[in-house]
């Protein structure tokens, strides 16, 4: 190891390993570097495993990428697959299907994913996914 040569070390300022030049040596260790990605100069920091900047502590300010499918969205996609399907009022003494809507008075229009026997079915609405008890299936 010399100065000038490369070293991977964390970078304080991108927070993620990267590819790090050396500038300073104590004995045979680096200890400052700079980054070739931010140019930045600070002391060598032993690579933490992290190179997807997503992985490394957050920040407050920083935005949080979303991943995550959200209810509404899933209720969108839903509704579209299912808009020739029959509207049901919701009633505890109606039967329901898997793929039929139906309009609650409190959740709006949903879409019955699922029965769970004997007598509930699973409903997304565009805000939540309830769970809804239904007239007992045969
Ligand atoms: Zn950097």
């Amino acid at each position: 190891m010399k100065v000038a040569e490369e070293i991977i070390s964390f970078c304080t300022k991108c927070k993620i390993d990267l590819a790090h030049a050396v500038v300073a040596m104590q004995g045979d260790r680096a200890v400052r570097v700079m980054c070739k990605t931010c140019k930045g100069e600070h002391a060598y920091r032993a690579p933490k495993g992290i190179t997807d900047p997503s992985m490394a502590p957050k920040k407050k300010s920083e935005r949080v990428s979303k991943t995550v499918v959200t209810v509404a969205e899933d209720w969108e996609t839903k509704m579209a697959l299912h808009k020739n399907s029959p509207v049901k009022d919701y009633s505890t003494k109606n039967q329901y299907k898997a793929g039929e809507r139906i309009e609650h008075p409190s959740f709006g229009t949903g879409l019955v994913e699922k029965l769970i026997h004997p007598n509930k079915i699973e409903v997304i609405f565009k805000t939540e996914i309830k769970m809804l008890i239904c007239a007992p299936s045969n």
